[in-house]
């Protein structure tokens, strides 16, 4: 914690000697000549000379890096007029996620606060040693992509034969309805990140080779947030119930997930949103069942419909249609009723059949008259047919 406190302590243009205003160049050069003079090498054994060697790459660390320059200019700045206010964030992004509440950085204090926190949050890779604090910069400000979600819609049987537009709820990370997204408190901009000009990349080189890096500064946003949504602490999302409405397509099948692009949770910082699956749950129907694009229905018969034949009505999802038995139809027989199935969501293909199978009622009771025609009628039946099986 000491060592975090120390670093904006620090005047680190004092240690290289260097004016405030200095260019790039000149702050490299001024390392150069005193890193050669107190390295180590060469002064074996000289404790004070380490010591100022460690300053000297410690200041140069920050003050050879544009973005953590700015930074450190930044900081100091707003140290020097007392302005770390409550819930204020500081310029150039890094400090919105935790807020200082409670006005913790008031008058020059720091009582309240997390100071190591607020550097590790600055720096990133110096990191906040201990207390599992020291979620680095890059980690709270990169822009995340949304997580994808899942969820069940319930819709009847006709719905899904039809199509439907339905409502499905559920409570995920949302864009916050105060800053709508922007992580910036509203009525204050959002700048674009003066590192990598806004693109989130910025050019590395190594030796002959030249690389690009997600942008140290930004996390990759390509933003600047001044003053971060006092309502989700600068990430633009918040968890909220949801309600989105999911076009179901006709002819949708039970079990099927349909994808709804972008509709998954919010991202953070800027990050894309995620899809949202929909997996449709279709309720059964009353007597129609449903096997793929076909439409199955079971439709009673009498023992003489089957035996004589006869011209059954049956419903379907449009007009009855009148479906002929033949002579001698048994029990399970199913015929076709082309093009009267599922409608296909895609024209192409056309809808499906409907297929009606056949069951022979066998009654239970008889009235009088139909017991002496069952009877009349047992005496004329071939009996043979045990016989021949040699039952
Ligand atoms: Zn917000
Ligand atoms: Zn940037």
């Amino acid at each position: 914690m000491a060592v975090q406190r120390e670093w904006f302590d620090k005047d680190y243009y004092a240690v290289l000697g260097v004016p405030k205003g200095s260019t790039e160049k000149e702050i490299t050069r001024a390392y150069r000549q005193l890193a050669k003079k107190f390295h180590p090498d060469a002064n074996p054994g000289d404790a004070p000379a380490e010591e100022r060697f460690k300053e000297i790459s410690a200041a140069y660390d920050v003050l050879g890096d544009s973005g953590k320059r700015v930074e450190y200019d930044e900081v100091r700045e707003q140290a020097a007029s007392g302005g770390f206010r409550g819930g204020q964030g500081f310029p150039g992004g890094g400090f919105g996620g935790q807020g200082f509440g409670n006005g913790g950085f008031g008058n020059g204090g720091f009582e309240g606060g997390d100071i190591s926190d607020l550097i590790g949050g600055l720096f990133g890779n110096g990191g906040a040693p201990g207390g599992g604090r020291g979620r680095t910069r890059r980690g709270r400000n990169a822009a995340v992509r949304g997580s994808d979600l899942e969820t069940t819609l319930h819709v009847d049987f006709l719905d899904a034969v039809n199509g439907v537009t339905a409502p499905v709820r559920f409570s995920s990370d949302a864009q916050c309805a105060s800053c709508k997204g922007s992580g910036a408190e509203p009525g204050t901009v959002v700048n674009v990140c003066s590192t990598c000009g806004g693109g989130g990349q910025v050019a590395v080189n190594q030796g002959p080779f030249s690389f690009s890096q997600v942008c140290p500064d930004c996390a990759g946003s390509g933003r600047r947030i001044a003053t971060p949504c006092s309502a989700c602490r600068g990430r633009g999302i918040e968890m909220r119930s949801r309600e989105v409405k999911v076009k179901i397509p006709a002819g949708v099948s039970d079990g099927q997930r349909i994808r709804v692009k972008s509709r998954g949770a919010a991202g953070a910082n800027g990050g894309e949103p995620g899809d949202l699956y929909v997996v449709v749950n279709v309720a059964a129907h009353e007597i129609f069942g449903r096997s793929g694009r076909n439409l199955t229905l079971r439709v009673p018969i009498t023992i003489t419909e089957a035996v004589l034949g006869a011209a059954v009505r049956v419903p379907t999802l449009g007009e009855p249609v009148t479906v002929k038995v033949k002579p001698g139809t048994t029990s399970g027989t199913t015929l076709k009723v082309s093009g009267r199935g599922i409608p296909s969501a895609t024209a192409k293909s056309g809808p499906g059949d409907l297929h009606v199978t056949f069951d022979i009622v066998v009654p239970k009771t008889l009235n009088k008259g139909q017991r002496a025609a069952f009877e009349a009628l047992a005496g004329l039946e071939d009996q043979d047919t045990r016989e021949r099986l040699g039952l």
